[in-house]
């Protein structure tokens, strides 16, 4: 299985994320992650671990807003430049005032627009994370150009991931959506589909592909009642305009283990054998895992196994997307059983 990864996600380091409650932690979503996956992936007969070709930013723009990438580009040296007397480091940046919904005026100052653009308080700007982001993203286009080229299954290594990311803003650990951006790439060499089965709902990705029909996302996650993203991926929303019925969530109680699991999944596989994809985008996060931190779930490492080897029934050529996932010990082993499923 050819498998694109980057030694450039290491320039992306947070130093901490703010947790519920404001507490302040050292962020989860380490390099160590990726490193983790790679070691792993070595010890595998089948891996070949290629370098991603850039795409430059074309790919990118087509499905995020211009101004968040330009934003994401420049924000970390502009609030370098930023003089103030306060005593904090500025390891990275996070903003502390965000719009509701309704208020939509876009201010030019950075501490401005970075609660215009940012979320939440789990995806810091530093230093590196833009070249991080971009070699992510190429990643998955690299991915998504071999399974174009006929190639039956491919391995993204994205790091950072993408899935919280809108198509105007950064959240959750998510800063580019490379499975977005590959499947939009896909979209245009054939019918697409999008599956993600991280734990959490996978927010950005509905927001890109909302109103569209030519992309069928499916999300099976945490419910948001109770699990972070909280204001998206509920049962009752199937898409907007052109798009509608052609987004499904599967929200899922905590608990859920590897049988409820894979009843949800045997669902959303029929919506895209109904749909007739001839491409499929996963974005593969391993926060499904009983043993992860974040996750409240109980799917165990055969089970995802079994999870790989029920979207191979599909027999639809796959791009896997790395998501979440932050159980590190067990992190390696769990998407090796996932990726085996498609050999
Ligand atoms: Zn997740």
């Amino acid at each position: 299985m050819l498998v694109f990864y980057s030694a450039t996600h290491q320039q992306h380091h947070p130093p901490f994320e703010i947790f519920d409650g404001g507490e302040k932690v050292p962020n989860f979503e380490v390099p160590e992650r990726a490193e983790r996956i790679l070691t792993a992936l070595r010890q595998t007969t089948w891996a070949n671990i290629l370098v991603p070709e850039d795409f430059g930013l074309g790919p990118i723009l087509n499905v995020h807003d211009n101004g968040y990438i330009e934003f994401l580009r420049t924000a970390y040296t502009e609030w370098l430049q930023i003089e103030t007397d306060a005593p904090y480091e500025k390891s990275a940046l996070l903003p502390a005032t965000f719009p509701p919904a309704s208020w939509r005026h876009k201010p030019e100052t950075l501490l401005g627009r970075a609660g215009y653009y940012m979320s939440d308080l789990s995806a810091p700007i530093t230093a590196g994370t833009y070249l991080a982001a971009l070699a992510s993203a190429n990643c998955a286009l690299s991915g998504a150009k071999a399974i174009a080229d006929g190639e039956k299954s491919a391995f993204a290594l994205c790091r950072p991931p993408g899935h919280h990311a809108g198509k105007a803003g950064c959240a959750g650990y998510c800063y580019i959506n490379n499975a977005a951006v590959a499947a939009n790439w896909l979209s245009e060499q054939g019918k697409t589909a999008l599956l993600d089965i991280d734990y959490h709902a996978g927010n950005g990705t509905q927001d890109i592909f909302y109103e569209r029909a030519d992309v069928l996302t499916i999300s099976i996650h945490a419910d948001p009642d109770y699990e972070y993203p909280y204001f998206c991926g509920y049962a009752d929303e199937h898409g907007a305009g052109v798009g509608i019925g052609f987004h499904h969530n599967f929200p899922l109680p905590a608990g859920t283990d590897t049988t409820g699991y894979l009843k949800s999944l045997s669902s959303a596989l029929q919506l895209i054998k109904s749909f007739g994809a001839k491409y499929l985008v996963i974005s593969a996060g391993m926060d499904l895992f009983g043993g992860d931190p974040l996750g409240k779930f109980k799917v165990t490492k055969p089970g995802i196994h079994q999870i790989g080897l029920e979207i191979t029934n599909l027999n639809v050529s796959s791009l896997i997307c790395m998501e979440g996932g932050y159980n590190n010990a067990a992190l390696g082993e769990n998407i090796v059983a996932f990726l085996e499923a498609f050999q």
